[in-house]
């Protein structure tokens, strides 16, 4: 956090270094960036991304969309527009936040990111990104429907304090997911870390994987506190589903 002075703030452990949540997911010989965050300049320098064949969001809050733009390198890097999936609350955001990107009216020399808006319905079975079957998992982020992704057996659920039942049903069979777990103290959009651990027990996943964690945790302290088959993850943790 800018300007905290707390130990893991100040933490030399590279996994106590948390840039904003997003993951990229290789599969079917296709890249799938999900969330374009503010750092995603710093993310895609980092862990060498070359290479967008779509990007997937979960929900427009501002730490979710910020690094839209960036979308602009893999334009020129591959020579074509970048595909966006997102739901109608989703869409209807980016429209208004970045009309220069999506208004062409207001771009001048062609100098903005290149991006093409597909919309998925958050309650469809599933729904196809150049060959790869998603099953969106609508979440509960506060009053807001956030969009999880479920690709094969492995599940991105970021930015919820609510699995409705519906996504339950959908989550049957599977093995690795990534869940929302902000803090330690209740929230009013978030799972706290008992939450987190109650709906992972719940779905029983063979492992899940905690993200969008906040300077409550410890990497290493709070390790030691995880039941078995979940785990804190990190910038740059590569999961083999
Ligand atoms: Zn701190
Ligand atoms: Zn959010
Ligand atoms: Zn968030």
């Amino acid at each position: 956090m800018i300007s905290c002075k707390c130990v893991v703030c100040r933490s030399k452990n590279p996994r106590n270094k948390r840039l904003r949540a997003s993951l990229l997911v290789e599969t079917q010989g296709k890249s799938f960036l999900m969330d374009t965050s503010p750092d995603l300049r710093q993310q895609a320098l980092k862990y060498k991304i070359t290479h967008i064949d779509a990007v997937l969001i979960t929900h427009p809050h501002a730490d979710h969309v910020g690094g839209l733009d960036e979308i602009r390198s893999y334009n020129f890097i591959q020579k074509q527009r970048i595909p966006l999936y997102g739901h109608d609350w989703t869409l209807r955001e980016l429209k208004v936040r970045f009309d220069y990107i999506f208004q062409p009216t207001y771009i001048e020399g062609g100098g903005v990111a290149q991006i093409d808006l597909h919309e998925f319905d958050i309650n469809e079975d599933s729904f196809e990104v150049q060959g790869v079957k998603i099953v969106p998992l609508e979440l509960k982020h506060g009053s807001a429907s956030v969009a999880g992704f479920r690709i094969g057996s492995f599940a991105y659920m970021t930015d919820c304090n609510f699995i409705p039942e519906t996504t339950l049903k959908k989550l049957n069979g599977i093995e690795t997911i990534i869940l929302d777990c902000l803090r330690m103290t209740k929230h009013g959009t978030h799972f706290c870390f008992e939450e987190a651990l109650d709906s992972a027990r719940r779905i029983g996943a063979k492992r899940t994987y905690f993200t969008h964690l906040s300077h409550d945790f410890d990497y290493q302290k709070h390790s030691r506190a995880l039941p078995k088959k979940t785990y804190f993850a990190y910038d740059g943790l590569i999961i083999k589903a």
